[in-house]
């Protein structure tokens, strides 16, 4: 039996940025079933930060997260977390009405964001047909992130500050005895006053092995395929989205990755692409751009995973004292880690938001379980 204060079950990017954060404050035990942390969604990611992407309730968690990973605390990285790329939304004529609402909503928030018309938007990515392309707009504090640097970064800091990265460690059984939550694994048992639930898509499975209602989690697949470069490629293209988000394509280390934005509802399981997603992103990227396809490079597959309101779920269960739920970061998990991870701190350790967040428009209760409940 193995106590400490803070017991988080899933060391992928949540479980590692809200390790990072509280073990300044106790000591921290992080359990991962697999053999090393990161196999899961946090592995497969697309790593790109865009403040756009997101609703309300995420863009202040992104912009907010901007400052750790521009300028991460001393010792935390060897290399920058962050490659400045731009990100380039396209229209056709029929959907000029969706780009000009987006781009008003977005220049609140980002006034760099330019609204261009189909030229100008060609000649940032030439590829994109003519006859395509009828409007664009340009976020460029949109960026690459170097996932394994973040990922890496929470958990040497974590272990720095005497936190345990403990893998092989599937929490089979949780219950709460003496006003501790004990946890036991098939790397030993671990006992704490406080439980983080940051096992992401298998999150509703780990509230009801601890007795507990689940609030509805839903995994959704999403499939990455990586292409040759097409004639005339520049690995300095931005990433071209299409606005009513049915795919999306960048460079990444001299190849296209691309991918058809699918969300295919899944169980909680090790993700595998299928076939008719990769016909489909291909369709799809070579309605918009010249891009030939002769074989394709690679592919994977991740879970995206959505609470019913696509808000992530972040707070105290109501009637579970110390069970805390760290789940839904959906498809922005990334680039919202190091504001999640210190929301998860503040909330835990202090009762209250973050300063960082105080000019923004969220509140606690925009995040908690309660809202299920
Ligand atoms: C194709 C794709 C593209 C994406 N692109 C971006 C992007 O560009 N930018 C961005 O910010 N985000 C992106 N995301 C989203 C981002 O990857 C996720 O939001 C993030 O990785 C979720 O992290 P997590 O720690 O919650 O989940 P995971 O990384 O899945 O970690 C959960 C961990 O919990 C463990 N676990 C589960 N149950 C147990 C148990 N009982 N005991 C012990 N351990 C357990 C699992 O093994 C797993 O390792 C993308 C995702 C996908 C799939």
């Amino acid at each position: 039996m193995q106590d400490c204060d803070f017991l988080i079950i899933g060391a992928g990017i949540a479980g590692a940025s809200a390790g990072y954060f509280l073990s300044r404050h106790g000591s921290v035990a992080l359990l991962e079933r697999e053999s090393a942390p990161g196999y899961h969604t946090t592995g497969r990611s697309a790593a790109f930060y865009a403040p756009s992407y997101g609703g309300p309730n995420i863009r202040p968690l992104t912009i907010a997260s901007g400052p750790f990973l521009r300028q991460p605390p001393d010792g935390f990285s060897d290399s920058p977390l962050m490659h400045e790329r731009g990100a380039l939304y396209i229209a056709r004529q029929d959907q000029l009405a969706t780009l000009d609402a987006f781009a008003a909503a977005l220049q609140v928030l980002e006034p760099d964001v330019s609204r261009m018309d189909g030229p100008a938007a060609r000649a940032l990515c030439p590829v994109l047909r003519e006859d395509y392309v009828a409007g664009g707009l340009f976020e460029p504090e949109c960026s690459d992130l170097d996932v394994n640097a973040v990922h890496q970064g929470f958990l040497r800091g974590l272990k720095q500050h005497g936190g345990r990265v403990v893998t092989d460690a599937a929490a089979s059984s949780i219950t709460r005895i003496d006003g501790l939550w004990t946890v036991e694994t098939p790397s030993g048992t671990w006992r704490a006053p406080v439980l983080l639930n940051a096992a992401g898509a298998w999150a509703d499975d780990v509230a009801r092995l601890a007795g507990l209602a689940p609030v509805g989690m839903q995994p959704l697949r999403r499939t990455i395929v990586i292409l040759p470069p097409p004639p005339g490629f520049a690995p300095t293209w931005p990433v071209v989205l299409d606005i009513d988000d049915h795919f999306y394509f960048k460079p990444e280390s001299g190849r296209i990755l691309a991918s058809p934005a699918d969300e295919t509802p899944s169980d909680p399981v090790d993700a595998q692409p299928e076939e008719l997603d990769i016909a489909i992103a291909i369709d799809r990227i070579q309605q918009a751009a010249d891009i030939p396809v002769r074989h394709v490079e690679n592919k994977w597959a991740g879970l995206r995973t959505f609470s019913p309101d696509r808000t992530p779920v972040v707070g105290f269960e109501p009637d579970a004292p110390g069970f805390f739920w760290f789940v839904g970061q959906g498809g922005y998990g990334i680039q919202t880690a190091p504001m999640m991870g210190r929301l998860a701190e503040s909330l835990i350790v202090a009762g209250r938001m973050p300063e960082e967040l105080d000019g923004f428009d969220v509140a606690a209760a925009s995040y908690a379980p309660d809202r299920f409940r």
